[in-house]
């Protein structure tokens, strides 16, 4: 996964859409104005970060047909605290890549903070991947022979950050994750949980819009999971926008609001604090 991950935002760029005026009324996608050759409306609602409009994901196996995600909706506002929960092969991976900006639906609208990502292509999605999201992952996806903080300031170089600034910005990404003596040492000096700590910084340095963790405790034990739910409980009281993915319900009621899927439709989305 980080291999893909650190391939497709080598060639990032800021994002031009930046420098395009975005109304509350009429935001603008940037891309999909070019595409078109004209202003196109959204249908998102302005105040939401993430809005999935009739999402469906098909894979096609030979003559088959997998319908992963079967008419998806659902918003998200900034600062929500989201658990996506459901069993095995309901569409959890895929409804993520699709969040993730890793992929685009087959069918339905997506947008990220006033942009059009359904229609993106490859380079597009890389640059909006790069600037919007943070990922986490079960098994953290590392650099073994790097310390703490040139893995943390990876997303950095790839950004085009001085290295001064990134030093200071990695530094501080890592003293909020609480591990400001351990900089220096490489992940095998590191425990499980330090290890995860080191990721949600890494996944963090670039100020993304979402923090979209994939079964972040999927590979620690019960008492430093409950360490790495306390960390997202605090980014999440300081204003992060966090969904996380997870098949485990104890993990999934430490969320604010809980979407369950099952056979590629949502079966419940409920908000629980
Ligand atoms: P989950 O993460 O909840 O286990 P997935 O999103 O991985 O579910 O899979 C949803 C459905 O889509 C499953 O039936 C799975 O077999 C199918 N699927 C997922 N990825 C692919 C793919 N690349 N090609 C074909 N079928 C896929």
């Amino acid at each position: 996964m980080e291999t893909t991950l650190i391939a497709r935002t080598a060639d990032t760029q800021p994002l031009s859409a930046d420098t395009l005026p975005l109304s509350d009324t009429q935001p603008l996608s940037y891309v999909d104005a070019l595409k078109h050759d004209a202003p196109v409306k959204s249908i998102a609602p302005s105040t939401s970060l993430i809005g999935m409009d009739d999402i469906w994901k098909t894979y096609v196996m030979g003559s088959e047909k997998v319908h992963a995600l079967r008419g998806v909706s659902f918003n998200v506002k900034k600062g929500d605290y989201l658990a996506i929960i459901g069993p095995s092969g309901s569409g959890k991976s895929t409804l993520m890549n699709l969040i993730g900006c890793l992929d685009t639906p087959s069918k339905g609208q997506y947008w990220l903070n006033g942009k059009l990502v359904s229609k993106m292509d490859d380079d597009e999605l890389a640059r909006i991947r790069n600037k919007e999201v943070g990922f986490v992952f079960q098994t953290f996806n590392l650099l073994a022979r790097a310390s703490a903080l040139h893995n943390v300031e990876l997303p950095l170089i790839y950004a085009g950050i001085s290295a001064s600034e990134r030093h200071e910005r990695a530094e501080q990404a890592l003293v909020a994750v609480e591990l400001a003596d351990r900089m220096h040492h490489r992940p095998n000096e590191l425990s499980g949980g330090q290890r995860q700590r080191v990721a949600i910084a890494r996944a963090l340095v670039n100020n993304p819009s979402i923090l979209l963790a994939d079964e972040p405790t999927g590979a620690l034990d019960t008492t430093t999971s409950a360490e790495i739910m306390g960390l997202f409980e605090r980014l999440h009281a300081n204003g992060n926008t966090i969904i996380l993915v997870t098949h485990e319900h104890d993990i999934a009621e430490r969320a604010h609001r809980v979407i369950s899927i099952r056979d590629g439709q949502i079966e419940k989305d409920h908000r629980i604090k």
